[in-house]
């Protein structure tokens, strides 16, 4: 159940304009979840009775032990947010320099990671179907250099964490995965994040599940956990500097967003799920859609649709924004043509879905008249 603002806002968007439904307020691609309010308050008096705000506060402590818990992971680092999660894991598994394989479809944090630690990306192109880097062309891309993999699940759906398990080991690199979009996500029996030397999540307001900022870390080692865990509040304790550290704390008004949250996500994913599929429905196989993978539970994050070419896309896009309906591109542009790069590289299959793809709305209250709406407008 949800409350609050949320109660029966899945009825309030529409009113009719002649014989078209428009939507009252502009329908961005996602929308913040907010707990009830009384239930975040009952934290902000916690917080105030105690004057304890941030360091690892029990707010803190509680939200990782029962985020452990929901994600089904024995490790957990909750920090400010996820593009810092992806520098410390670069720099707690000791990527200072040299390069990282990754892929050019992403939100350009992946990439801007590697560069701000002082590394060089090398792009490798990705699956056409499910978006992610493809495996098959990664050992073509290694080099004396090559210290690690980057690799994202792209939309939530599992990157071939088997083949890449194995190059890595066959290599002797470090696997990295970015789970932004893989929150709760099921893969062969257990947690997505459970994969690689480092995984990591970002808790941002547009996500699945969010703590307003944050990210969090899930390590495979105990020493890389150890390391992470002293490196994001400046690597000391007490008078002890042990190792370089940063400051990737989060404070226990994230944490107390994250609690309350954590009790609504499982209806979210479920309300998302029921929209998903009535999307599958109306817009049958005129679009090309994320593929549906047999051993994976997924999170219903996003709801990417590929068309045939981009002035198709930029079209569809029009006729969406006529109907206050505003979808988004994403990824867009393909990150191997950033213009801060030092070298060009190619990647033709992502640079070609980067400009035919968009994600349409979905978050858990957006009312399925409006989906209905939005795909009847696409079939126009
Ligand atoms: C959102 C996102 C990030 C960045 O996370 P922040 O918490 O916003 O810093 C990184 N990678 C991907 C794929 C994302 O979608």
């Amino acid at each position: 159940m949800l409350g609050g603002s949320q109660e029966g806002a899945r009825q309030s968007y529409i009113f009719e304009r002649g014989d078209k439904r428009v939507p009252k307020e502009k329908i961005g691609v996602t929308k913040t979840f907010l707990p009830p309010f009384a239930e975040y308050e009952a934290y902000l008096t916690q917080i105030w009775s105690r004057r304890y705000v941030t360091n690892q506060g029990p707010l803190l402590q509680e939200f990782e032990k029962k985020i452990k818990k929901y994600l089904g992971v024995e490790d957990f680092h909750f920090v400010s947010n996820g593009t810092t999660a992806l520098q410390l894991a670069l720099n707690a598994l000791d990527i200072t320099q040299g390069e990282v394989v990754t892929t050019p479809f992403s939100y350009v944090a992946s990439t801007g990671a590697i560069l701000w630690e002082r590394c060089d990306p090398v792009f490798v192109d990705i699956d056409p179907v499910n978006f992610s880097i493809d495996a098959n062309k990664i050992e073509a891309a290694i080099t004396a250099k090559t210290k690690a993999i980057m690799a994202v699940h792209v939309f939530g759906v599992p990157c071939d964490v088997d083949k890449i398990a194995a190059i890595a080991r066959k290599h002797k690199l470090k696997v990295i995965y970015d789970a932004a979009h893989a929150f709760g996500v099921q893969y062969k029996g257990k947690s997505l994040l459970d994969y690689g030397d480092v995984s990591v999540c970002s808790f941002h307001a547009t996500k699945l599940f969010h703590t307003i900022e944050g990210g969090g870390l899930i390590a495979r080692h105990k020493g890389v956990s150890d390391s992470i865990e002293l490196k994001k509040r400046f690597g000391h304790n007490h008078d002890e500097h042990i190792m370089l550290g940063m400051n990737a704390k989060a404070s226990e008004f994230q944490a107390a967003m994250g609690l309350c949250n954590l009790k609504y996500v499982n209806q979210n994913i479920k309300w998302r799920r029921q929209l998903s599929e009535l999307y599958d429905r109306l817009l049958g196989d005129d679009f090309q859609k994320l593929p549906k993978m047999k051993d994976a539970r997924y999170n219903y994050a996003y709801y990417p649709v590929v068309v045939k070419n981009e002035a198709t896309l930029l079209r569809h896009m029009k006729a969406l924004n006529n109907e206050n309906v505003f979808p988004r591109r994403y990824f867009y542009p393909s990150l191997n043509t950033l213009p801060y790069l030092k070298s060009q590289q190619r990647a033709p299959i992502s640079e070609d879905i980067a400009r035919r793809i968009m994600c349409l709305p979905l978050y858990a209250d957006l009312s399925p008249d409006i989906v209905t709406n939005i795909c009847e407008v696409l079939h126009k």
